[in-house]
């Protein structure tokens, strides 16, 4: 159960409703957030504590939820989760565009490639500064130089910028230059590296595991939202399967409708890997709008043969705005603009 407190409750208040619940033999959780505080109570839901608590009068709501997850559910909050960045605003009407190499490989290519994308109808840039490759002799990006670069585009281009933290020690650095950190695939049950972030005052994507279940996904999301950050985007990238031939991943659109009906939560695809090849982006790009996307992840490379990393699955600029133009149609269809 989720127990609402009221905006001015204090901690002495916080405190005499902890024990109430504890009284009925549940487990408390305290989430502080940045308007009021949340206590999820672990356990079966029952209608005699709701009661209980809600005539205590620093309780405002108390929702009868169970775990898994509780605070990203719809049936916590049924109104979808909005938020904005800069002047961008996501889980709104407009299909938010995010766009960049996969790497921030040197300084000019990346400022071209943030004006070209820009150019072709981006609102975010996207870009590597800390690199989680397969092999540790592939190129492990730029790090502090990286975002430096980016920081630069985000002055000239006026965007927005989003970046990956690999790991605990680069949160604060990260955070420093990034208007929104993603957690890569591979991180997704990186439960520390999810408890800092949801300490941290700024918006997070968060990746679904390659291999994880949409419940396993909701409940690291719950991880960032439970210890206090409510800026969160849940991106779907592809997961594997058995094919590994024509697609690097399967790109499981069925989890868009599936997740905006389990939680408030805005959804991005991300087609590049969901795919592996810039072949299939603009398809997949149809279909993830098609399906109610609140967004897409695009990776764009000026020449995806030299890329360091992902150039199989970069579209070139060119390529992109073109697909940014036949996707405006979509999204009309289904009353969001682009
Ligand atoms: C990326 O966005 O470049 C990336 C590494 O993504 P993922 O974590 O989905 O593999
Ligand atoms: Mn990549």
């Amino acid at each position: 159960m989720i127990v609402v407190l009221d905006a001015s409750a204090e901690e002495g208040e916080i405190l005499e409703v902890e024990v109430r619940i504890r009284g009925f033999g549940y487990e408390v959780y305290r989430s502080t957030g940045e308007n009021c505080t949340v206590l999820s109570a672990l356990g079966p839901p029952r209608e005699d504590v709701k009661e209980a608590l809600e005539v205590m009068p620093s309780v405002s709501r108390v929702v009868l939820v169970s775990p898994p997850f509780m605070l990203v559910s719809r049936a916590f909050k049924q109104e979808k989760t909005a938020f904005s960045v800069g002047c961008v605003e996501i889980g709104r009407g407009k299909v938010v565009l995010m766009a960049g190499p996969c790497a921030v490989e040197d300084r000019d290519s990346y400022l071209q490639t943030a004006l070209a994308v820009k150019e072709g109808g981006a609102d975010i840039l996207r870009g590597g500064a800390y690199k989680p490759r397969t092999s540790p002799y592939s190129f492990q990006g730029l790090e502090e130089e990286g975002l430096k670069i980016m920081a630069e585009a985000r002055e000239i281009t006026g965007l927005p910028i989003i970046t990956e933290v690999l790991d605990q020690h680069a949160v604060e650095i990260v955070a420093r230059y990034a208007d929104i950190i993603q957690v890569g695939a591979r991180n997704m049950q990186n439960f520390k590296l999810l408890k800092d972030l949801g300490q941290l005052q700024k918006p997070v994507l968060l990746k679904r595991g390659m291999s994880a279940t949409i419940e396993e996904w909701l409940m690291a999301a719950e991880y960032l939202v439970s210890n206090g950050n409510h800026r969160v985007i849940l991106c779907e990238r592809g997961i594997r399967t058995f094919e590994t031939t024509y697609t690097r991943n399967t790109l499981d659109i069925s989890a868009v409708p599936i997740v905006k009906e389990l939680s408030h939560l805005p959804v991005f695809v991300d087609p590049s890997h969901g795919t592996g090849k810039w072949k299939w982006v603009p398809s997949m790009s149809l279909a993830a709008v098609a399906a109610g996307a609140d967004g897409l992840l695009v990776e764009v490379h000026r020449a995806p043969k030299e890329a360091l990393c992902d150039g199989p699955q970069s579209l070139v600029p060119e390529k992109f705005a073109r697909m940014i133009d036949s996707l405006r149609g979509v999204a009309q269809i289904i009353g969001r603009t682009l």
